[in-house]
């Protein structure tokens, strides 16, 4: 491999999930839901395919899907967005994220960002020239304090990045520490670019505050949201950003080179979607915590010491507490390999001195398939 290349290496998820179909293994690695989402959405996307336009949409994305945003982001978390100025529809969470770093981001500018942190981040960070500099966060509370965040925000930082509820510790931060990043990133003219895609999957009667409710935030802080994740259609890949005007005029200087749209029948079915979810918000976390406590219960039953999930699909077992000693690479390359289930290794989402006794479960699937996950998790310990 050309060097060039050498910091754009396969990501974890596709790697395990590519053994997972190998070994013919239950996946409980790569975050997806087993089953195929709100069948009334995906009947508005046919439809919306068959009669509606097929040609590009605006670029901001469909009118129609700008205003619903808005107004589930009014009466899910009391944002007043306007969907002419604040809104842009993107190809995912993921183009979100690429639009914010190479439209916000100069060569030089230094980033702050939480570790563990989602794949994506830190790649797309250094090709836009950021500079990152590191918070670590650790099991089992994940949290962190003043001292941490005055070690790394200095007067040359631009961006802070922040993702809560957190993939892939599960956990939603606190509104405490929250208050205190916002003054932070007052102090030191920072713009927060939080990826909130994870904001609907939270647990045991929670709610989702965003960073940008805080005081002093509402005109720097870059809210991404993921209709992948509201509806449990991963593949979807049918993203929000939502800003000040601003910023958004900067955010869609990038978008419009990147993607320019996202295809209109998906558009037009999310905001189905979001206009008349029904008990949607309440009946899809509530499912999936169930799931949660199922394969909880299963894995302490058999021993493993599991760490608290608050939101997410994921549930985290603490290898170290349960009496395993194996880093948690090799014990997950040894579970898919023999024991045909495939787990995420957290110490991948590390850049710099990982937590290696820590093994990320998904627990979007059906009972039968994470009661047999536990029965084969139990012989590989
Ligand atoms: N950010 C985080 C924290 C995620 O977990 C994911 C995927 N689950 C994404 C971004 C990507 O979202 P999308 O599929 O909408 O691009
Ligand atoms: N977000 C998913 C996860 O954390 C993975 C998405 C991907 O494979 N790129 O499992």
């Amino acid at each position: 491999v050309h060097p060039v290349f050498a910091d754009l290496p396969v990501t974890v998820f596709e790697e395990m999930s590519g053994l997972a179909r190998e070994m013919g293994a239950i996946n409980l690695g790569q975050g997806f839901p087993d089953d195929q989402g709100p069948i009334a959405l995906r009947r508005k996307a046919g439809q919306a395919l068959i009669e509606g336009s097929n040609q590009y949409p605006p670029m901001r994305g469909l009118p129609l899907l700008r205003q619903a945003v808005a107004a589930h982001y009014g009466r899910a978390q009391g944002l007043d967005l306007d969907p002419d100025h604040e809104i842009i529809v993107t190809s995912g969470a993921t183009e979100a994220l690429a639009a914010a770093f190479l439209s916000l981001i100069s060569p030089g500018d230094e980033v702050v960002l939480f570790q563990p942190l989602y794949d994506a981040y830190l790649p797309m960070v250094r090709r836009a020239g950021g500079v990152p500099r590191l918070v670590r966060l650790a099991p089992p509370h994940w949290r962190f304090d003043r001292a941490m965040l005055e070690a790394a925000f200095s007067d040359r930082t631009k961006l802070v990045v922040l993702n809560s509820p957190l993939n892939p510790a599960g956990v939603v931060m606190a509104d405490e520490d929250l208050a205190l990043l916002a003054q932070f990133c007052v102090r030191h003219d920072v713009i927060a670019v939080c990826d909130e895609v994870w904001e609907a999957v939270v647990f045991d009667g929670r709610a989702h505050k965003p960073l940008m409710t805080f005081p002093g935030m509402r005109e720097r802080t870059v809210k991404i949201g993921s209709a992948g994740k509201l509806f449990g259609m991963t593949g979807w890949k049918v993203g929000f950003l939502c800003a000040a005007p601003a910023l958004a005029r900067a955010l869609a200087g990038a978008h419009q080179f990147l993607t320019f749209t996202t295809p209109p029948n998906l558009q037009a079915a999310v905001a189905f979607g979001l206009d008349e979810p029904g008990e949607w918000f309440e009946t899809m976390p509530a499912g999936l915590q169930r799931s949660r406590d199922r394969l909880a219960a299963g894995l302490r039953n058999v021993g493993f010491s599991v760490l608290d999930s608050a939101g997410t699909y994921f549930l985290n077992v603490d290898l170290a507490a349960s009496g395993i000693d194996e880093p948690d690479r090799a014990f997950a390359l040894r579970a898919v390999r023999e024991q045909g289930v495939a787990a995420i290794p957290v110490s991948a989402f590390y850049a710099k001195d990982p937590v290696t006794s820590v093994l990320r479960l998904c627990f979007a699937k059906g009972d039968d398939v994470l009661d047999a996950a536990v029965e084969r998790l139990a012989r590989a310990k």
